[in-house]
């Protein structure tokens, strides 16, 4: 069987693995330079930490202490440790080595535009024949929304990519301050980034409700049952209940192993009520930082060199002094800030229609795929089949990860991709 992959961040590399290991033969390919590493773990800033122990992190489903185990080899630490992300692609790297080791994968640098009957196509002409065909394109860059008026020359739009972290760099070298869209775990890495590169001026970082992620607690609260799969509505007053009694953290934590379910249990209705109403709250809490990295972002913030404002940008200008912008305070009042630049936090981009990436545009212009109703991916099935502009579950074409969010929810992580991995190729080969 002929496997094409396309996407060789972590989902695309382990599921090159999982299916070799099957004795198919694979076919990754991947735009960016680096195979095995994708947005998520192509930083070399020592200060970006993974944002979930080492313990939880195996990229593995069937080994589960396969990562932790490495960590310990390394001498990097043991199950509680959170390490660098650049170390997690060390790790990365030598399971996609021993994958192409095997002979069963081969690696095609180059970027995927196009699918039909049987065939992936590159942007150089390159086509490759398949029986399957994998979408493992992950996080894809967002865009400063155009409405905001930040002119091009004053907007960072994709701080992970190459580009956005030189240009991140170049500005820490200059006076002036900076503001972050978006409070998230984005806005984290941009503060590290900055501050690593002697940043002296201040961050002021906005967003609707102003949330920043909480702090992981150094070791783990014991985790609870979990309620089940229930609607919202009693879902929300359950977890209300249990975090009076308990740590917040483990009542959070205990929705964990039951967090498909759950989404898969809601009507639409209640997708969309989640979404609007809970999810900024959902991200932050259960999306949590290293307490290292925590710390850091609270002594910015005590020594005002951060400044987190909830509230909505009115409008930008350009003036003498730089960017003059005006945020609308959520409790009332406005902000006046003068910027050099403006820096999108606002992290990946779900909604397919305002993604650039050609494979993406295609198969949702020929009918072969079509986003989901949330418009956070791609519409798939249980199996992670690919739906049809009319709703087909495709025999061929599968997708993993954050771009399977709309049918999932949780599917964006390690420790809930792996297992979508194995699902995916037990099922495909
Ligand atoms: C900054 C950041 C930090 C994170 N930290 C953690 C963490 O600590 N722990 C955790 O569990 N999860 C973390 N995550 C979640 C992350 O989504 C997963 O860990 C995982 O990396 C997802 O991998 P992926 O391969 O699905 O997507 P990606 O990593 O986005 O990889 C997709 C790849 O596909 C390639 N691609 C896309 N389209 C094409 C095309 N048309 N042709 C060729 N190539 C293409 C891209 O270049 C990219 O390399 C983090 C995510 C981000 C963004």
């Amino acid at each position: 069987m002929r496997v094409a992959i396309v996407g060789g961040g972590y989902s695309g590399t382990i599921a090159a693995a999982a299916f070799a290991r099957r004795g198919a033969e694979v076919t990754l390919v991947e735009k960016a330079e680096r195979f095995a590493a994708g947005a998520a773990y192509s930083t070399s800033e020592p200060s970006h930490l993974l944002n979930v122990r080492a313990r939880s992190m195996s990229a593995l489903d069937e080994a589960p202490r396969h990562f932790r185990d490495w960590v310990e080899r390394e001498g990097l630490g043991g199950g509680d440790t959170f390490v660098p992300r650049r170390d997690y692609r060390r790790y990365l790297a030598g399971i996609w080595e021993e994958a192409l080791a095997t002979g069963r994968v081969r690696a095609l640098h180059g970027v995927a535009v196009a699918a039909a009957e049987g065939r992936l196509e590159l942007a150089d002409g390159t086509r490759i024949g398949l029986d399957r065909l994998v979408l493992a394109g992950g996080n894809y860059p967002s865009r400063l929304p155009l409405g905001l008026g930040v002119p091009p020359s004053r907007a960072v739009d994709d701080p992970w990519g190459p580009q956005g972290s030189e240009r991140l760099r170049a500005l820490a070298a200059q006076a002036g301050d900076l503001l972050l869209v978006g409070t998230g775990l984005t806005m984290v890495d941009v503060c590290l980034t900055l501050d690593e590169a002697g940043f002296t001026g201040r961050m002021i970082a906005t967003s609707r409700r102003g949330l920043v992620p909480r702090r992981h607690v150094e070791a783990g609260d014991e985790p609870l049952p979990s309620p089940g799969p229930l609607p919202l509505r009693s879902l929300v007053r359950e977890v209300r209940g249990t975090a009076r009694r308990a740590p917040w953290r483990a009542a959070v934590d205990a929705l964990r192993a039951d967090s498909v379910a759950i989404w898969r249990g809601w009507s639409e209705p209640e997708r969309r009520r989640f979404l609007r109403h809970l999810r900024p709250w959902w991200d932050v809490h259960r999306h949590r930082i290293a307490p290292p990295v925590a710390s850091r972002i609270e002594t910015m913030r005590r020594e005002q060199r951060l400044e987190v404002i909830a509230g909505r940008i009115s409008f930008a200008e350009e003036g003498a002094g730089g960017l003059g912008v005006s945020i609308r305070r959520r409790g009332g009042g406005e902000e006046r800030v003068q910027v050099s630049a403006v820096v999108n936090c606002t992290g990946p981009e779900g909604d397919l229609s305002r993604v650039e990436d050609p494979l993406v545009r295609q198969l949702i212009a020929s009918g072969q795929a079509r986003p989901d109703p949330l418009r956070i991916g791609l519409d798939v099935d249980a199996q992670s089949r690919v739906l049809s502009s009319a709703g087909w579950a495709s025999e061929t074409l599968y997708a993993l990860g954050p771009l399977t969010r709309g049918a999932f929810w949780e599917m964006v992580a390690v420790p809930d991709i792996r297992g979508q991995i194995e699902r995916v190729a037990a099922a495909a080969y």
